[in-house]
């Protein structure tokens, strides 16, 4: 009979493509996958300790857990990624009801684990090794040997994420993940190509390549057959028959060179949205976060940007109040966000991570000063996103379909929503005698609402798009 298995996940994309992993070759060893919890023969949590309070939301929710193993003692509780490999036996001493800790390298060993739990040869597992990167024999003779089934998307049919690297060697002080995730490096380059062709084969339209600093891929390590860089990787993803949408994400500013930003005017397959963190306008502040360029060469880059393709929506990353952020500072980050105008932007209040090495800055800014400017920050940006959006209005826009719903009552008007190229979320209804498009094709949309967080529209024609044109 078959096991059932819930997964929670937190934080980044990154983690959602591990746990799709995880689902995925967990599938492979007779478990089926749960959205409830209570139905489940392990519930892995998957964790991500970027945010505040990280490592607190991971003990309450598995404070909450511990009731429903008492009530089902064959119930198995695993945590795995970045707070498992931060708090490791920790977690155990803690939480005794928890049998396994795996961390953000160790994955692919789930399956082994959990056999050797199943068959009485553990008690409890933890695993935490960071040395088992997509290089090592084990990990490829995995991942690989399994390519097929894990290639399928089971969060969307038509998108999809392939990791190209993992970890990072960037250090800036306010940031856990080279101590969570280890040491930059990059996946072989025909792994993930081969990768790109399954998903794509099984009927994805749309890939965005995943990994923590994208533009510095090949560097930390070889990628056979010979030194390969991401602009490289990029132009031979794009030519995968049938791929529709390329996307990327993160890029770290001072890695982004002019050869990579060329990829936007030469390759049709990338879409013109562009997520380029720059954490704060101040000189000062971006000094002492150790993120390596200056406001100054950040306005440069965007504007280079701009001319190469100038319809590129840029999206950013902003913290607020990191440590010694003075009222002057936090002036030059809403100085930048007025100058570049970004299409969207997350912002967060500076917040102490473990081991990273802002925590030992003293003059650190007080809660009701963080929370008042992030308040000014998200305000502005929300002016702009919808200022962005209204220029939207009256016009046609390319959307590619990710979800339709049938209507519950007789009468109601069909809708469906998707996402435009520059990453917009387009909701669109049908007009009378239009039949829903299905997901993953691409539609026109005549926009009639915009809001700072999506547009609205009718559809117009889902059958006559040329499906090779991705830029509307
Ligand atoms: S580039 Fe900086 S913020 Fe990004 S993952 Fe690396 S250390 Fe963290």
């Amino acid at each position: 009979m078959s096991k059932i298995l819930h997964i929670k996940t937190f934080g980044c994309q990154m983690n959602e493509r591990d746990s799709e992993i995880m689902g995925q070759l967990l599938a492979r060893s007779g478990y089926v996958y749960s959205d409830a919890p209570e139905d489940a023969d392990l519930i892995l949590i998957n964790t991500c300790s970027i945010r505040d309070k990280a490592e607190q939301k991971v003990y309450s929710l598995l404070g909450q857990l511990r009731d429903l193993k008492e009530k089902k003692n064959t119930l198995r509780i695993g945590v795995c990624g970045c707070v498992a490999q931060q708090e490791g036996v920790k977690i155990i001493e803690r939480m005794p009801h928890v049998d396994l800790v795996v961390g953000t390298q160790q994955f692919y060993q789930l399956p082994a684990l959990l056999a050797r739990l199943e068959g009485g040869e553990l008690h409890q597992a933890i695993e935490l090794d960071l040395a088992g990167d997509f290089t090592i024999p084990s990990y490829r003779e995995v991942m690989q040997d399994n390519l097929p089934h894990l290639a399928k998307s089971t969060l969307a049919p038509v998108q999809s994420f392939v990791t190209i690297m993992q970890g990072c060697n960037n250090f800036c002080s306010y940031c856990v993940v080279p101590y969570t995730r280890g040491r930059e490096i990059s996946r072989p380059f025909a792994d993930i190509l081969d990768e790109v062709h399954q998903l794509v084969a099984q009927g994805v339209r749309e890939i965005t390549l995943l990994g923590q600093n994208v533009n510095s891929y090949g560097k930390s390590n070889a990628v056979a057959p010979q030194s390969l860089a991401f602009p490289d990787l990029l132009r031979a993803v794009a030519k995968t028959p049938g791929l529709v949408r390329l996307r990327f994400t993160t890029s770290h500013p001072k890695d982004l060179t002019p050869t990579l930003m060329r990829c936007f005017a030469e390759l049709e397959q990338l879409c013109p949205h562009f997520h380029l963190p720059v954490q704060s306008g101040s000189n000062k502040v971006l000094a002492r976060m150790h993120r390596g360029y200056s406001a100054e060469e950040y306005l440069d880059k965007v504007a280079e940007l701009r001319r190469i393709r100038p319809d590129i929506a840029l999206a950013t990353d902003f913290i607020v109040g990191f440590p010694g952020e003075s009222e002057q500072d936090f002036a030059d980050t809403m100085q930048l966000l007025h100058r570049v105008r970004f299409h969207s932007s997350f912002s967060f209040k500076y917040s102490d991570r473990p081991q990273a090495r802002a925590t030992n800055f003293t003059d650190k800014v007080s809660e009701e000063i963080k929370s008042e400017r992030l308040a000014r920050l998200q305000g502005l940006q929300n002016e702009i996103s919808l200022e962005w959006n209204k220029s939207s209005l009256g016009k046609k826009v390319e959307v590619m379909v990710e979800h339709n719903t049938t209507p519950k009552t007789p009468g109601e008007t069909p809708r469906g929503r998707g996402r435009s190229a520059a990453n917009q979320v387009v909701h669109f209804l049908l007009q009378p005698g239009q039949t829903m498009p299905a997901p993953g094709k691409l539609i026109q949309v005549l926009i009639n609402h915009a809001g700072p967080h999506s547009l609205r529209g009718t559809l117009l024609d889902s059958c006559n798009t040329p499906s090779s044109s991705i830029h509307g």
